[in-house]
């Protein structure tokens, strides 16, 4: 295995520092440093950017972030026993990583970072869903970040770049597309990480327009888009009931069909929707 900088290998940081993965907290590790290097070009241009980092773990990621030349890195770590290996990293990279220990659901990164900001993270899939629909709804847009590069369980990728008509299409492509480009930018296979989860993982790449795609209310459209898809398989007007009192007549003006399935409305149908219903 090769190595980016002077540090030692991964597998020699996890025996020195006894950093047995730990299932609770969804640890499954990439300990190759080429790989690593190669997930963190995927996050662009990174030297004029602050770059927050959640779960670096042992520090792969980590230390690709930075031998690819990010301004300084953020890492935010809920495992305590990892500290250790990062302090090593930190002491590497001189005032270019600060380590924040506890749990990203929590903790608000915004007072330590600097604008440009990118994200990057390989995270447990649970925590990563969650904290890539925040990232994606706030109220305000553009958002604090200019660009988002996680890891996801292969079948998350897919629902978050999937298109209209396809069973991938839902709830997290809509938020993904709305107001972001999203691709699927890298395959892994269960074997790139130790321990090996038991599915394939991919990582998304995801860069904020800077305005929507379409305009509405994004209250709105969140609330119509989780209604639509909590009930895919039943027609609009039915699936929507809740959402107006004239649900037939708020679909037609907006040139969708009351008996068409959320599957198959495109994003720019949800919008026209959530105008309608957001008039009075
Ligand atoms: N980034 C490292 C890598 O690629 O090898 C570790 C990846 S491992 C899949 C996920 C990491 O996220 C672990 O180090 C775990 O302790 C950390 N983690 C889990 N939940 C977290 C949370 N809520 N906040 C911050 N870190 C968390």
């Amino acid at each position: 295995m090769s190595t980016i900088d002077n540090l030692p290998p991964l597998r020699d940081v996890i025996n020195t520092h006894d950093l047995k993965a730990r299932k609770s907290l969804g640890q499954n590790f990439l300990l190759d440093l080429n790989l690593t290097a190669k997930i963190a070009r995927q996050a662009g241009d990174m030297t004029e950017c602050d770059v927050l980092e959640i779960g670096p773990g042992p520090g792969g990621l980590t230390r690709g972030l930075l031998s690819e030349g990010a301004r300084r890195v953020l890492a935010i770590e809920k495992d305590k026993r990892c500290l250790p290996a990062l302090a090593e990293i930190s002491d590497a990279y001189p005032d270019r990583l600060m380590v924040i220990e506890g749990d990203a659901l929590e903790i608000d990164p915004l007072a330590h970072l600097t604008p440009p900001i990118r994200i990057a993270a390989n995270l447990p899939y649970n925590v990563g869903t969650e904290l890539l629909v925040r990232w994606l709804t706030p109220q305000e847009w553009p958002p604090f970040w200019q660009s988002l590069t996680l890891m996801f369980q292969r079948e998350v990728a897919e629902r978050i770049v999937a298109k209209p008509g396809s069973k991938a299409y839902g709830r997290l492509a809509l938020l993904a597309q709305w107001r972001a480009d999203a691709r699927i930018v890298l395959n892994l296979p269960p074997e790139a990480f130790t321990p090996p989860p038991k599915v394939s993982s991919a990582v998304v790449h995801l860069t904020a327009l800077p305005e929507p795609r379409f305009p509405a209310d994004p209250a709105v459209l969140n609330r119509i888009v989780a209604a639509a898809f909590n009930q895919r398989r039943k027609m609009l007007r039915s699936a929507l009931k809740g959402a107006a009192p004239d649900i037939e007549d708020r679909l037609l003006a907006a040139g969708l069909k009351p008996t068409e399935r959320a599957e198959q409305v495109p994003l720019e149908g949800f919008c026209a929707l959530a105008r309608e219903i957001a008039k009075t």
